[in-house]
């Protein structure tokens, strides 16, 4: 083992498994020849060395299929490139289904894949056990095999990776430890190893289930912790094929390949072991876990009922190891929010071997060009909250995580473990109003209200469920009447001083240099004009700005507008989030139900569309903003947290029966009428607000310019190749949930981003995105035929690039 380590690099990668010898290999391609990669044991002496190594393609959104796909296409000619071998094989996979619900939900995947390009074939039990004899079919709905899937060796591919990367000038340094990371004004300056200090421009944390614990080194919140995954090796099995397709029985819990005329039969069960929760000791190299039968005897049972010849085979081995998980069964990729040049690929919860190509490919671009290659919001680092690095939170969720991987994909599925976390100081009011709670960035929020007397649950379908009826009621309260929801989970921003305004009118593409007690709506963008954020400026002063964002991006808008603050800067920015309460009263009743508690005028006149004001709720100072995101008359009520649960009282005395508590399901029905986005489904930093329909609050022409905009100047005058676009079923039957494929002339052209039942158009709606190369306009709309597949079958659609309800926005202005 070398510990000639050189005193600088320009990226030094922490961690020898197959993910940093990816970030290694795919940044010397890029040109980066002075990378030096400090792996504490050896290369794959952590996870990698004893992963299964299935590389399927197949995950649940386009571009991380594309990243998987890379892998799997990667791994193909390694080893013509290096010479090192990496035992990777395609024989396919086959994905079994034993409900038809499971079959739905796997017909939706190979839709999915087809979209993608990814070849799929949907088989009856009859032909499933043609491409497997070994399985037993019986009892089998349906399945779907994937024939370019495969399996390698993860210790080859890792050091393939490894040659690829030192051939390019890469140096690997085994046996030293990363002790320490470096930093100065807010940059990442180097780390400190075992062996001496070494500067640089980058580092990049790829330490697998240590990814925590070296996140924490550097002030960074990498929320993942280690759980035991086991599988079992047989005994060598007389003429068994060398072709067997890898096999996923997701209903057992249980995946099988051939291993060297073996098989190998791994299981994902739904209460996991956490390890480690103390720390990962610091001599693991190549270790092992003890065994444990009774934890995994039920699903070895389940297997030999599907192979029945595993019954007259003995096992040669159980073997049992830890790999890292993170709170969404989601990587955490990028740049640290906490950190400038500090980035993070870890926590690959069971997929780092087929991930790593692409991920590595994926984040070496990050790096080399300062922004994500294509949209990576489902795994971006970013999207995870402070308290969700908490040792609880990730212990907890990780328990139930591992099991998910395989559990019912349902559509609204809700987690079960680590909650309650965040509650609003409406919670327990609406709690026992009937609340039944979902969960978003920790928050447990209204999903929708039970009947007085009824158990407020979930049920789970991909038809109707037993809420619906519920959600249809309470959309219909805020169409008809007035709804109240608790949209206390917004995050909420103060930025405040002399530069306040210069600050934001650099970093919104819509001009907020208004008066006190304008609210605008805005994107914040990019270089390349892409959308890094959605969200409402409301000016309270001329040196006081709030900033109102969704739950989901509370972290990564704060950083993104901090990082703007010039050091000179006299803006200071906070977070009141917690502090503020938010409760919206929506419908064409709102004004005069909220002209009962309040001596302001609320007319049209003296309180328009668009505007804010302090007014008065009881013994509440509230601000009160007319703005609305479900398309009525209302106003959100932005309420100290203390005085919130006596506001929510006040209105409901004074309301009665005309109004009603209303969930998210509802507010999802309501936007998707009036086609407004949703940041992180329907736009991304990929999307300008042209192509997003968003030109309307873009203020090209404002002075001094703003972030984004030279990007939006040369787009200005040309129609948008790509635009998000409205679908409606023509038939009211079917439900849409968002991911089903868009049909446009009889070709797959994408994925509804957003989808859901408009109950007020009673039908099913979506969002999506249309790409032409010629522009997309309403015209050719008009001549194409749209259809949306769902599980496979084809249901026209009408698409439009204006709202179906309301187009004008009348009712919100009225
Ligand atoms: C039983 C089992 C089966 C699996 N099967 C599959 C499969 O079939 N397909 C699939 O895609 N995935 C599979 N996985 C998952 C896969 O193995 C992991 O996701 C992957 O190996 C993670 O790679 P990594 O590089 O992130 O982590 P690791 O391989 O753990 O690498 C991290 C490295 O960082 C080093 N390190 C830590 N701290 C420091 C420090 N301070 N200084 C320097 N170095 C440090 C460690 O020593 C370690 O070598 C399986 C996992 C298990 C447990």
């Amino acid at each position: 083992m070398s510990t000639d380590l050189p005193g600088h690099a320009r990226a030094v990668i922490i961690g020898g498994g197959v993910v940093g010898c990816s970030v290694a290999y795919h940044l010397t391609r890029l040109g980066w020849g002075d990378v030096l990669l400090l792996e504490r044991k050896r290369l794959t002496s952590g996870t990698t060395w004893h992963a299964a190594g299935l590389i399927g393609q197949l995950r649940a959104t386009e571009n991380l299929t594309r990243l998987a796909k890379y892998s799997a296409e990667l791994y193909g000619r390694l080893e013509a490139e290096t010479g090192q071998p990496t035992g990777f094989r395609q024989h396919g996979s086959l994905g079994l289904a034993r409900t038809p619900e499971r079959f739905t939900e796997l017909k939706r995947a190979a839709s999915m894949a087809r979209t993608f390009g990814l070849e799929v074939e949907v088989l009856t039990p009859a032909e499933a056990g043609v491409l497997n004899p070994m399985i037993e079919v019986g009892d089998l709905v349906g399945a779907i095999f994937i024939p370019t899937d495969g399996q390698a060796n993860p210790i080859d591919i890792t050091q393939a990776l490894a040659k690829g990367a030192r051939m390019a000038g890469a140096r690997i340094v085994e046996g030293c430890k990363v002790t320490g990371i470096a930093q100065a004004s807010g940059r990442v300056t180097g780390v400190l190893t075992e062996h001496g200090p070494v500067t640089a421009e980058v580092v990049v944390n790829c330490a697998g289930m240590w990814g925590r614990a070296i996140g924490r080194m550097a002030g960074v919140n990498v929320p993942l912790q280690a759980c035991e995954h086991f599988y079992v090796l047989t005994a060598p099995i007389a003429g068994l094929p060398k072709d067997l397709p890898v096999l996923r029985d997701p209903d057992g819990c249980l995946y099988v390949k051939e291993d060297a005329g073996k098989l190998l039969v791994g299981a994902f069960e739904p209460v996991a072991k956490p390890w480690g929760t103390d720390g990962i000791p610091d001599d693991f190299e190549f270790g092992e876990l003890p065994e444990d039968w009774d934890h995994f005897m039920p699903f070895l049972e389940d297997a030999v009922r599907r192979i029945p010849a595993l019954a007259e085979v003995g096992v040669r081995k159980f073997f049992c190891g830890p790999e890292s998980f993170t709170p969404d069964d989601r990587y955490h990729l990028g740049e640290a929010p906490e950190l400038k040049g500090f980035f993070v690929a870890a926590g690959f919860n069971s997929i780092g071997i087929q991930s790593a190509g692409g991920a590595g490919k994926a984040l070496a671009e990050w790096i080399t060009e300062g922004h994500p290659p294509i949209d990576l919001w489902d795994v971006d680092i970013r999207r995870m909250q402070p308290f969700q690095g908490a040792a609880r939170y990730v212990r907890d969720r990780a328990v139930e995580g591992l099991g998910l991987l395989y559990a019912m994909h349902w559509p609204d599925r809700q987690y079960a473990s680590a909650r309650p976390a965040r509650l609003s100081p409406l919670h327990e009011r609406l709690a026992a109003r009937g609340a039944c709670f979902s969960e978003l960035a920790g928050w447990e929020r209204p999903g929708w209200f039970s009947e007085p007397g009824s158990t407020p649950a979930y049920d789970y379908a991909y038809g109707r469920t037993r809420w619906f009826e519920r959600t249809a009621a309470e959309h219909q309260a805020v169409r008809e009447r007035a709804g109240l929801f608790d949209l206390s989970s917004f995050g909420k921003f103060l930025l405040q001083g002399r530069d306040a305004e210069t600050v934001l009118q650099r970093v919104c593409a819509n001009d907020v240099a208004v008066e006190p007690g304008r609210v605008v709506y805005t994107q914040w963008l990019n270089e390349r004009g892409g959308i890094e954020a959605d969200l409402t400026v409301t000016r309270l002063a001329s040196d006081r700005f709030m900033i109102t964002t969704s739950a989901a991006s509370q972290t990564r808008d704060f950083h993104w507008l901090r990082g703007h603050i010039p050091d000179d800067a006299h803006a200071y920015l906070s977070d009141v989030t917690s502090g503020l309460a938010v409760l919206g009263l929506m419908g064409p009743q709102s004004r005069e139900l909220l002209a009962r508690l309040t001596m302001v005028d609320l007319s049209n006149d003296a309180f328009p569309f668009g505007t804010s004001q302090e007014i008065e709720l009881g013994y509440a100072l509230v601000r009160a903003q007319r703005i609305s995101y479900v398309g009525e008359l209302g106003y959100e009520l932005y309420i100290a947290s203390e005085f919130a649960g006596p506001v929510l009282d006040l209105i409901q005395a004074a309301a009665g029966a005309e109004i009603r508590l209303a969930g998210f399901h509802a507010l999802n029905s309501l936007r998707l009428e009036k086609a407004f986005r949703s940041f992180g489904h329907d736009l991304g930093d990929a999307d300008t607000p042209f192509e997003a329909g968003l030109g309307f609050a873009v203020a090209l022409d404002k002075p001094g310019g703003f972030i984004g905009r030279d990007a939006l100047l040369r787009a200005r005058d040309t129609v948008p190749s790509k635009r998000l676009v409205q679908f409606k079923l023509l038939d009211p039957e079917p439900l849409l949930h968002h991911d089903e494929p868009i049909v446009m002339d009889g070709v797959r052209i994408g994925l509804l981003t957003s989808g859901g039942y408009g109950h007020t158009l009673q039908t099913a709606l979506g969002m999506g995105w249309v790409r032409h190369p010629a522009g997309v306009t309403a015209e050719l709309l008009r001549q194409a035929h749209f259809e949306i597949e769902i599980a496979g079958e084809r249901h026209p659609a009408e698409a439009s690039l204006r709202p179906f309800f309301d187009p004008k926005g009348e009712r919100m202005r009225s």
